[in-house]
């Protein structure tokens, strides 16, 4: 029997996960100056620089200002064919390093006086009635916590419509790059009845590359299958590779997310915020994160706040079923995208701040048969 330890007080808020949604609305919780208690449990022992975020952001925003690298313009292209320049005014490609983020965080978390506890694996979750405890949170080291709220950040779901799976690696070079402000977010587009797969790249410094082969499909692949694509492509483009100094991986949900049921909230990856036709989330996320620290503190509700319109969901969700009826159209549809939508119209789009007319343009360039096929097809997923 594990020995208990147990935490009579009851928190106003538990967080479980300190990722990046579970952080983000810690963190506009203390921007607002809410002073309840709050505790955040994550099973990671120590926040490390375990990936990258990028996004679009407008050029004065904060998450602009936070941002390590920026690009003012991207390439998309298809193997062996159309290759379409976006240049950005408004917006910039930015990209955090996570250990920005969270140090970030942690020190806006700190000064609202809440709680981080690393190395706490949630085991279980019970809604009690107990008051004023509602919650019980039991780990696997046998501590226990009450709470009044809680909400899931912990990016446990069980299966998806659509995935995107990735193998990223940062090298140093030996010959720096003669141009190197440069980004290549979908280039080599190539599909396949497996999905679409192509090469996301963004140069980092005159001699820093992070090089990262990307698969959007409906079947879970092992992303160490994608790792050969990096040598292959720096051979390609003559880059002589030094030194790995650092990997990112992953597989995840895009489209809707089966995350089971429960009688308090989820929130991040598990609860859809990955956009369903880009799977960017990061500054959704942050958008969910001030909308929900808001509704908490003026309501003392904490319900599920969907930053996507209703209209977007619906349409991102005809795309991913396109994509899934037929996967050999995925690369042409994705650079048709970018065609229709020249600059900032683009990084609109991706940014979630897409415009009537943006979304005219899209609709008017996709290839019309497969999506009225979808939109009438019985039995979809779309609501
Ligand atoms: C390598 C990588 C790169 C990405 N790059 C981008 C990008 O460039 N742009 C973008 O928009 N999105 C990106 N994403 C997608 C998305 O933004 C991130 O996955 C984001 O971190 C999801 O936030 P989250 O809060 O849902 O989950 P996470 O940030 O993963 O947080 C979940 C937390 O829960 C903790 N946890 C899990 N289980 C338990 C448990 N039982 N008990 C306690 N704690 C637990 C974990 O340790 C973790 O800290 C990337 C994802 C990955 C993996």
């Amino acid at each position: 029997m594990p020995t208990k330890t147990l935490l009579q007080e009851t928190q106003d808020l538990l967080i479980v996960g300190a990722g990046c949604s579970g952080l983000s609305l810690a963190r506009e919780l203390a921007l607002r100056g809410y002073r309840g208690k709050v505790v955040l449990l994550d099973q990671r022992t120590a926040f490390s620089n375990d990936k990258t975020w990028s996004y679009w952001a407008k050029k004065e925003s904060r998450w602009h200002q936070l941002a390590e690298h920026y690009w003012d313009s991207c390439e998309i292209s298809l193997r062996g064919g159309h290759r379409q320049q976006c240049d950005f005014h408004a917006y910039d490609y930015c990209s955090l390093p996570a250990d920005t983020f969270y140090q970030d965080a942690c020190s806006l978390i700190d000064l609202g006086g809440y709680t981080v506890e690393l190395g706490q694996t949630v085991q279980t979750i019970e809604a009690i009635d107990d008051p004023p405890a509602k919650f019980k949170v039991t780990t696997t080291g046998g501590k226990i916590f009450f709470a009044k709220q809680l909400i899931e950040c912990n990016a446990r779901y069980q299966s998806a419509d659509y995935y995107q799976v990735f193998y990223g690696e940062e090298w140093l070079l030996h010959e720096p790059l003669p141009d190197w402000r440069r980004a290549g977010l979908m280039t080599e587009l190539v599909s396949d009845e497996g999905g679409t797969e192509f090469i996301y790249w963004l140069a980092l410094a005159p001699d820093r590359v992070l090089v990262e082969p990307t698969r959007f499909t409906q079947h879970i692949v092992d992303p160490e299958i994608l790792q050969t694509k990096i040598e292959i492509w720096m051979t390609q483009y003559g880059l002589a590779p030094a030194q790995c100094i650092r990997h990112e991986a992953g597989v995840l949900p895009m489209g809707r997310v089966n995350s089971g049921h429960t009688s308090w909230p989820r929130a991040g990856l598990a609860a859809g915020a990955l956009r369903a036709s880009s799977g960017y989330g990061f500054l959704a996320m942050q958008h969910w994160a001030a909308a929900t620290a808001e509704q908490w503190i003026r309501t003392g509700r904490l319900e599920t706040v969907d930053t996507y319109h209703p209209s977007v969901r619906f349409l991102d969700a005809l795309f991913i079923k396109v994509l899934i009826n037929q996967p050999r159209l995925g690369g042409d549809i994705l650079s048709q995208v970018a065609r229709a939508l020249p600059d900032d119209g683009f990084a609109r789009f991706m940014a979630g701040e897409a415009s009537v007319k943006d979304w005219l343009n899209v609709i008017m360039a996709m290839p019309k048969i497969p999506f009225i096929q979808a939109l009438c097809q019985p039995r979809g997923f779309i609501n």
